[in-house]
């Protein structure tokens, strides 16, 4: 059944809220006193609106029109590729690597967990109805949640400037599939972390890069972590999480094989048959053509 967690109420600019005085005016005649605002964007015009009540408090959330910045011409590809234990950007010159918020994550989802192991058992069914322990669970929930929310943000905040800083187009893969075939698992508190960083990453690289004029483009992910970026011939295993090229003796690390992989996939779709100078050279392209 369908459930409302948080009251909530669309507001149509201009006929159901108005803001003036200092006081949010809802029709129906209620008055909000407004305690603060984001002042970021007072110049643009206000739209629609959404009132919410949370923990005591009602938020007006209204939306904004504001102009998309003109995207530059990229000079190269920053490659974003994501694992569960980190994320790794770069390209043939530059890589970061970065931990993911599943480990952070995982330990307030294991406190809920205890918590809720502790009190199912028969001898505290009266403690179940105590609110302060559903509290003290709903909070972990929600505080691993927070945590790669804020994690997803911030990663592809830094992903964006520093794409926006070398006028790098950021190429990132099609999670889709992935994400799909994460939810055929067990229901674990690991694989819904993972499914929930994957969806929310690639939600704010993708506004980000909206947002700050960064080209962005995506790549069909078959086979970036197991091909060879020089001559795309299939890796073999080389030890813990290393892979090397039977072929042309090309040796990496997984993460740095679909970095390369991905950034060679994004020249290709930005150019197309087109070879640009930077880019790893491949054997069957003459260089005459
Ligand atoms: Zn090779």
């Amino acid at each position: 059944m369908p459930r409302a967690k948080t009251p909530r109420l669309w507001l149509t600019h201009g006929y159901s809220y108005r803001v003036r005085d200092g006081y949010v005016e809802i029709l129906g005649g209620f008055r909000l006193r407004i305690i603060g605002w984001d002042m970021r964007y007072d110049a643009y015009p206000n739209g629609d609106a959404i009132l919410l009540f949370k923990d005591g408090k009602f938020i007006l959330g209204i939306s904004k029109r504001v102009l998309k910045p003109a995207k530059y011409i990229p000079r190269g590809i920053l490659a974003v590729d994501i694992n569960e234990r980190q994320i790794v950007i770069g390209n043939g010159k530059i890589e970061y690597r970065f931990e993911t918020a599943v480990r952070r994550a995982l330990h307030y989802k294991q406190l809920a967990e205890g918590l809720q192991k502790k009190y199912s058992s028969p001898k505290y069914s009266a403690w179940l109805r105590r609110r302060g322990i559903r509290d003290r669970i709903r909070y972990f929930h929600k505080k691993a949640r927070n945590i790669v929310e804020d994690w997803a943000k911030k990663t592809s905040h830094k992903i964006a400037s520093l794409a926006k800083q070398h006028l790098y187009a950021v190429a990132r893969e099609d999670l889709t599939n992935l994400v799909e075939s994460l939810r055929k698992l067990p229901k674990e508190h690991r694989v819904s972390l993972l499914i929930l960083s994957y969806r929310r990453l690639e939600q704010w690289i993708d506004w980000q890069c909206e947002k700050n004029g960064v080209p962005l483009i995506v790549v069909e992910p078959r086979g970036t972590s197991t091909t060879c970026p020089m001559c795309s011939s299939k890796l073999i295993e080389n030890g813990y999480r290393r892979l090397r090229c039977s072929r042309c003796g090309f040796e990496a690390d997984r993460d740095t094989v679909a970095v390369l992989n991905i950034e060679k996939r994004a020249l290709a779709q930005m150019w197309g048959s087109l070879t640009p100078l930077n880019a790893p050279q491949m054997t069957d392209v003459s260089p005459n053509r």
